[in-house]
């Protein structure tokens, strides 16, 4: 079963199965629900263990008794990883935005995949 859209209004056509279809709009209702709880972060928290710069304090014992934990917020920004570090209220409150983020992500790259999937299959293709 195959159904037309035409997003364009110029007779452009991309075909999808009833499963394709069905998915797409249950990712439109989670995007929805997802965009009505809040805002998304991008990037990952991190807990982190550190050694100060004091060689006689117990960080540099053995075992070592490092400082922390820390939370280190790191995005991509340009290409590059920037960072920042949260206090652990922060850290606690950014976690969801983090996974709002990420969530966010992978919708995108289902409907992503389905639209690569929709024109693998257009018989248009000259092979
Ligand atoms: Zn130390």
């Amino acid at each position: 079963m195959t159904h037309v859209v035409d997003p364009s209004g110029k007779g452009a056509t991309v075909r999808l199965r009833a499963d394709q279809r069905n998915e797409l709009a249950r990712i439109g209702r989670e995007l929805s629900a997802l965009a009505r709880s809040g805002p998304a972060l991008p990037g990952s928290i991190a807990e982190r263990m550190t050694r100060c710069g004091r060689a006689n304090c117990a960080c540099h014992a053995d075992p070592p008794r490092r400082h922390g934990p820390y939370h280190h917020w790191t995005r991509k920004v340009a290409a590059k990883t920037v960072g920042r570090w949260l206090s652990a209220e922060q850290a606690e409150d950014y976690r969801k935005l983090v996974a709002n983020g990420r969530r966010l992500h992978e919708l995108v790259g289902r409907i992503e995949a389905i639209g690569l999937e929709a024109v693998e299959a257009d018989p248009r293709w000259r092979h």
